[in-house]
């Protein structure tokens, strides 16, 4: 099969041919149809995390696509029926973090397209009970930037508990961004959209934010203390000066939630402003399948747009080029089938 394969961290990804993965008892092969491009495929890919992903291996967690094989024990999964590869590739079940609801949490978690290879590939391997099914009303195209940029995001605002009326602003308008303020959105809140290029800005208004502010131009705090403060402000762009924005953009009671994480990013929050101003900052990774579940299901009633560009995966490198230089307005999501 055809699978963009990273050989090291310093060089770019080799469009190759590698054998098809053999599923175990508890797994199913998928042949995937749609695979999304997200950041943190290309921080793999540069091994720019402290834990780092083991060179050769098989980056994406955007995967959507057909069961074609059920591994011996499986009996939960039907052979054709569509599913999504995440980035939680697999949990444990037993840990205190699994039987919780924070599944996302769990130690012996496996990480898609880091731990295990992904679905930059024609065949994905992946436990059948996090093979999430994907509604016939979510197209494959669609339900690919769902699975994380879509389930990040909504959880992002899930845990910052956003209530009707309050302010949220989003920084970084990218695949994330473009759905977080859908999200706020959905939950009723106004949105203020930060980014540094005007046509990401132009997106967020068309999605119905209800103020943009370009950070390039002035210190998007002010602007947004001016019109008030932010209730919540969600860190989604790859740069630790972001964070800073975002944590000075907050009204009193306000919340930090934060997602991105720029290659060894650090955030000074100052102890005065947090104690008095009675802050909270939120660490926010991925989503749960339950939550990826309530992703599709609102994609499904037609409450959220995916904003995408499809490509061939044997364009990946000049797509990776294309999202570091802020070219992709949302999101880009290769086309396997
Ligand atoms: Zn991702
Ligand atoms: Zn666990």
């Amino acid at each position: 099969m055809r699978a963009a394969v990273v050989t090291s961290f310093t060089t770019p990804l080799q469009v190759m041919d590698v054998p098809v993965p053999e599923p175990g008892p508890e797994d199913v092969l998928v042949r995937i149809e749609t695979s999304g491009l997200c950041h943190t495929d290309i921080h793999a890919a540069h091994g720019d995390w402290p834990v780092r992903p083991t060179p050769p291996f098989v980056p994406g967690h955007e995967g959507v696509g057909r069961i074609e094989r059920l591994g011996s024990a499986v009996t939960s999964r039907d052979v054709g029926q569509r599913v999504a590869i995440a980035w939680l590739g697999g949990a444990c079940g037993r840990c205190r973090y699994c039987i919780s609801g924070w599944e996302t949490l769990c130690e012996e978690q496996t990480n898609s397209g880091y731990s295990v290879d992904g679905a930059f590939a024609e065949y994905a391997v992946v436990p059948a009970a996090f093979a999430t099914p994907v509604p016939d009303e979510v197209t494959s195209l669609d339900a690919a930037p769902l699975t994380c940029a879509g389930v990040t995001t909504y959880k992002a605002i899930r845990v910052a508990r956003v209530a009707p009326a309050e302010s949220v602003a989003v920084f970084g308008i990218g695949g994330l961004g473009h759905l977080a303020l859908q999200y706020a959105q959905i939950a009723g809140a106004f949105t203020i959209a930060v980014d540094v290029e005007d046509h990401k800005l132009d997106l967020a208004r068309s999605l119905g934010a209800d103020h943009v502010v370009n950070a390039a131009r002035e210190d998007p705090a002010e602007a947004i203390q001016r019109l008030g403060g932010a209730d919540v402000s969600v860190a989604l762009a790859a740069s630790s000066a972001s964070f800073d924005q975002a944590f000075r953009s907050l009204r009193r009671g306000g919340r930090l939630v934060c997602v991105a994480l720029p290659a060894g990013g650090t955030m000074q929050v100052p102890i005065f402003d947090t104690v008095l101003k009675g802050i909270s900052v939120i660490g926010s990774i991925v989503g749960t399948r339950n939550d990826l579940a309530d992703v599709f299901a609102l994609h499904a009633a037609g409450r959220t747009e995916v904003v995408s560009l499809e490509r061939k995966l044997d364009d990946v490198n000049e797509s990776i080029d294309d999202v570091l230089a802020g070219r992709v307005p949302a999101r880009i999501v290769f086309g396997l089938g």
